[in-house]
């Protein structure tokens, strides 16, 4: 057993519906000290990999789901003796619906109006809940916060969030657009003000957050008012498997020349489309970023798909704001893919946009700052962080204290 001796921490988990991801970060701020992730749950190669000290550790699950998961992250975390200086569990919850426009504790009001939402998101949804309860079973005395994917959305003006489609069916079944990725939206658009010296008052950016799931937001002023993603995460930019925006008429032609339920045709729109099934190769981009220097007809197509869409949505965006004063791009392909990078500003000329080719080539791994040339609006790559901002808001909301963490410090010491 190892002998941790440090400031007060935040346990971070993200139940999602055949995953649990967690991490461990020191209340003040700072790198996670642990982290890891169990895949595959419910299935005969569910694991868990850990991350400790730069060493990986993986561990069989035997086909166990969420509640083995847990209690196998659980007993790594008291092996190695964090479990007593856990002060407050944040958890990432994807859909706050209209109730929640902000992180909140949970209290037993606030868990019966999370139970009410799980219709708009049927299968993350129990997944976020049950992850919430067994912490809240193993953690009685730590504070649980929830922090919701939607919450940076609730200002999208009724314009920007309103559906085109019979005004009741928003009345009575809250079907509506609420975006998502809201905590890095957050993150980013607040970091990339502050990078560029921006009023906080008076500036206007667009977010192109581009991962396996990718989503892209006008922000004006610190507020969300306009997203790509919809009533679930399927609207908008083309993603690693999801189709993004598609004519429902289309959607409707598939179900009758295919043969398929709406099931069979959400399934293929979530999970056989995108990236995916344009390549027919890979849903990973820098997979076909590879194939398509190789000459695969497949990638290059997908590759081309992608950015069209992209730089459409981004021009849609910016004319929700005011003034356009930078496009920032951040997750796994915003922050490493130089070429996505350069298509997509050479795609959006008409805004005045420039690249710095060699700052470009170099914004990889984790490096943040400024791609364009300096002149007309800025374009920056800023590494997203949703962990540190769960991790913040659990802290604030439990109100941990700087006097706490000091007073760790001193027990710690003794
Ligand atoms: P998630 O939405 O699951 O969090 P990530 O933000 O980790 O996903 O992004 C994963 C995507 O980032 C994958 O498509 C991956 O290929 C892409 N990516 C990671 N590194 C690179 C790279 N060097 N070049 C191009 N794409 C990259």
């Amino acid at each position: 057993m190892s002998s941790y001796k440090s400031p007060l921490l935040v346990l971070v988990v993200n139940c999602g519906s055949s995953s649990v991801k967690y991490s461990l970060l020191p209340v003040g701020g700072g790198a996670p000290i642990a982290s890891g992730a169990a895949e595959c749950l419910g299935l005969p190669e569910a694991r868990l990999s850990i991350k400790l000290n730069g060493v990986k550790i993986v561990e069989d699950l035997k086909g166990g789901a969420h509640e083995a998961a847990l209690s196998a992250i659980f007993a790594h975390l008291q092996t190695e003796g964090f479990l007593r200086y856990i002060a407050a569990v944040g958890h990432r919850v994807v859909q706050g619906g209209e109730r929640f426009s902000e992180s909140v504790v949970v209290t037993p009001e606030v868990l019966a109006d999370l139970e009410k939402l799980t219709p708009l998101a049927p299968l993350l949804h129990p997944a976020n809940m049950l992850g919430i309860r067994l912490c809240m079973k193993s953690f009685p005395m730590a504070p649980q916060v929830v922090v919701f994917d939607t919450a940076f959305h609730q200002t999208l003006p009724p314009a920007a969030y309103t559906y085109a489609i019979p005004r009741a069916l928003q009345r009575e079944h809250g079907l509506r657009r609420y975006g998502f990725h809201g905590t890095s939206h957050r993150y980013v658009s607040g970091k990339a003000a502050r990078m560029l010296g921006l009023d906080p008052d008076n500036h206007g950016l667009v977010i192109a957050h581009l991962g396996n799931g990718s989503s892209a937001t006008a922000v004006l002023n610190g507020r969300s008012i306009d997203t790509t993603m919809g009533l679930t995460p399927l609207e908008g930019l083309v993603m690693g498997t999801r189709s993004g925006d598609i004519d429902f008429g289309a959607a409707a032609y598939i179900a009758r020349v295919a043969g398929l339920d709406m099931a069979g045709v959400d399934d293929m729109l979530n999970k056989k489309s995108g990236l995916l099934g344009i390549s027919e190769l890979s849903s990973d981009c820098r997979t076909l970023e590879n194939a398509a220097d190789e000459g695969h007809e497949g990638a290059l197509l997908a590759l081309d798909v992608f950015v069209h869409r992209l730089a459409r949505c981004i021009g849609g965006l910016a004319t929700s704001l005011p003034r356009f004063d930078a496009l920032v791009f951040t997750g796994g392909i915003g922050e490493n893919s130089g070429r996505i990078r350069a298509a997509t500003l050479r795609r959006l000329e008409v805004f005045g946009f420039t690249l710095d080719d060699e700052a470009n080539r170099e914004m990889v791994g984790g490096r943040g700052g400024r791609i364009d040339a300096d002149f007309g609006p800025a374009a920056l790559v800023v590494p997203t962080d949703e962990e540190s901002v769960i991790a913040r808001d659990a802290a604030a909301l439990a109100h941990l204290s700087d006097l706490d963490v000091f007073a760790a410090q001193r027990r710690a010491a003794v």
